[in-house]
Formats: C-alpha cells, structure tokens, sequence
C-alpha cells in the first residue's frame, strides 16, 4: 500500500516536473493539495535504517551513536559491530502512524502550505512523507533522511491533540515553520543543483571535496539533514578555507543531544576543489569559533545553522515566514521590512521553490519508479 502510494508520489511529482518544463505555469495562484503520507511500522523500520540516497550509518561513531542512541555503545566490540548496534536502536525507535495521527498531519500540512503555495508552489507539489519515532530518539530533534521527514510522538501527540480541539492558528504557530524547515531538507536532498545556486551566489561558499581527518570523525556529529562537510568557506589567505564542523563534548560517556553540541571552524589546506585539514604537531586540527573569523562572519547574518548552508537555509526560511508570510504571530507585527540579505533569500525562494528545472531523483515512467523503490527496501 505504502509502495504503490510513494511510486504514484514519485510519478506525479515527475509529471509536474515536465509541465514545469514546458513553462505551463498556471497564472492564477497555485491550488495544489500536497500529498502527505504517514508510514506504517515496517515502512518506517525500513525508512530509519535506509542508507541508499545519503550514506549515514557508515559514518557514524562510538560518541555519537552514545548520544543519538542514549545510551554508551558496547565495549570491547569493532566500529563495525557499533554501526550495527545503532541500526537496531535506531529500529527500535520506529513507531507506526496511525489512521488519526494521518489524519491530523494532512490536516496541519494543506493548512499551513495553502499560506504560501502561490509564493512556493514546490511545497505544493513535493510529496511530505513523516516517520514516527519514540520521543527520546535523536534527543527528540525533528530531523530528515531520504525523503522521510522524523518526527518524535510527542510532537505529533499534541498536533493530535490540536486538530481534536480545531485549532489551526496554535498547530500552526507551534509547528507551522518547523515543517517546512524539515521539508526544505527533503527538497535540498533532491534538488542540489538549484540549491547550489543560493549557497555559491548569496551565501558565497565554495563547493570542495575535504579529506575525512580522523580526529574530527570520532568526535563529531553528523547532522542527517546536512552529512558532508562539501561547502566551504574561502580565507583571504590564498590557499586556505574553512569548514565548519559540529563536534561532541567529551566529559560524559553519553553526550546529551544539544547541550553538549559545539561548532567549530576548522582550518583547511588544499587547491582546486580538494582540501585537507590543518593540524597542529600532535593532529588536532586547528579550530576557531566560527564567529569570531570574519570571513565566516560577514558571510551569513546569523549564526544559526552556520555548521551547513542546508541548515542555514532552512533556518533563513523559517526567519522569512515568520517574517513575511506567517505575519499574524509575527516578531515584529506590522513591520513589513525585510533586511537586505533576507529579502535577497525571499527573491531566491519566490524564483527556485516553484518547481525544478531537473529532477535527479524523479523516475522517468513506472518501472524506474518501483526500481527506485525496490533499492529503498
Ligand atoms: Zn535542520
């Protein structure tokens, strides 16, 4: 059932596609109802554990599968043995949405992307797909993988709760900018190309290939929305960049999920698009604050989500809602300017989030869309 739903998601996602193509844009505002799906048990079990479109278990370690996991990982046995460990936690962390928490989240999704279909019609168009999982997983963080976006019980508890009372304006001011921060992830994840545009041209980075240094890989945690340290920023030192990485204190054997979060940038070496990490005499790699380096600084207007351009953007998205579209919980009501570098990003969207000029992903008739399927199971 699952199957045959995300094969006809995919065939209907391609086919907007081609009339994007052919410039068939309708004049009028776009009235598309999105497709939203909840996975079941087993489709979520297989989801969690899906690997096919962003590697994601092979890169993890011990440190941060203690705290992704919430508990320390077993002593004594290979990183191999760890990876597989986190796997079947990870699984066991899969619940099953039920006929009603479907119900709710359709309800909460049209609502809160009628707002801006007209601006964003992609949001429209791009199916939502939503895991549950116990609300301890990942520190309960709302995150994305694949096309899947996770979010906790907790979370969908009280949007449950939200449309029982009928109240779109609290489900929409509490959970409204979330949603589409995590959908931005699932878009970035399918179309690169037009995000390319944005992070080189507005956020000024550059695309690069950087060398896994160790020192930084047992230490650090992959954001799922964002696993590769592939944008980088160009020093005024010809030849040096940085990268900015997030790293795990390490006081506790179960680093706690947020709290004992720190992003560094780390200083790199390399020429045309290859980069090495600088270390000092003893390997550990040479950090600053991000912050503090000015290159960093005068490239993004906040620091939020500055360990990746997919998170800076989804961040900037949610800031641009609230700002412009979600105007009546407003921070500032009635004050309808925008900075320069925000109305700049809202140009960006109003452009590219209509839909896409290429589709890497999207299956070219039926028997690629179940091959594509085949390959997620
Ligand atoms: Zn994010």
């Amino acid at each position: 059932m699952a199957r045959l739903s995300f094969c006809l998601m995919l065939l209907r996602l391609w086919f907007g596609c081609v009339e994007c193509c052919r410039g068939d844009h309708p004049e009028k505002p776009e009235q598309l109802a999105p497709a939203v799906e909840g996975l079941s048990l087993s489709d979520a079990r297989r989801a969690i554990v899906d690997d096919s479109l962003d590697p994601y278990f092979s890169r993890l370690h011990r440190l941060e599968i203690a705290a992704l996991t919430g508990r320390p990982v077993v002593k004594g046995v290979s990183l191999l043995e760890s990876r597989d460990e986190a796997r079947s936690r990870f699984c066991d962390a899969a619940l099953g949405i039920s006929r009603s928490e479907q119900e709710s989240l359709q309800w909460l999704v049209e609502g809160v992307v009628k707002r801006i279909s007209s601006s964003f019609p992609l949001f429209a168009r791009q199916p939502w797909r939503f895991v549950k999982v116990k609300s301890n997983h990942c520190g309960g963080f709302p995150h994305t993988r694949g096309f899947v976006i996770f979010l906790n019980e907790g979370i969908i508890r009280r949007i449950v709760a939200l449309k029982q009372k009928q109240d779109f304006s609290a489900a929409e001011n509490a959970f409204g900018t979330l949603l589409f921060h995590e959908q931005m992830h699932v878009l970035q994840r399918i179309y690169p190309d037009v995000f390319r545009s944005l992070y080189e041209k507005e956020f000024r980075l550059v695309h690069a290939s950087v060398e896994e240094h160790d020192w930084i890989a047992e230490r650090r945690i992959v954001n799922p929305d964002a696993t590769q340290m592939n944008w980088i920023v160009p020093s005024r030192t010809p030849g040096r960049a940085y990268g900015m990485v997030t790293l795990l204190r390490e006081d506790r054997d179960v680093p706690r999920m947020g709290a004992d979060f720190y992003d560094v940038a780390v200083e790199l070496q390399g020429e045309k698009g290859v980069y090495h990490v600088v270390a000092d005499d003893e390997g550990v790699p040479i950090t600053h604050e991000p912050f503090a380096v000015p290159e960093i600084r005068e490239r993004f207007s906040t620091p939020r989500g500055v360990d990746h351009p997919n998170e800076h953007a989804a961040y900037r998205f949610e800031q641009l809602l609230r700002r412009r579209y979600f105007r009546d919980y407003d921070e500032k009501p009635g004050d309808d300017s925008l900075d320069g570098s925000l109305q700049r990003f809202d140009q960006w969207c109003r452009a590219h989030l209509i839909a896409a000029v290429a589709m890497p992903a999207a299956p070219a008739d039926e028997s690629s869309a179940k091959e594509i399927e085949e390959r997620r199971q």
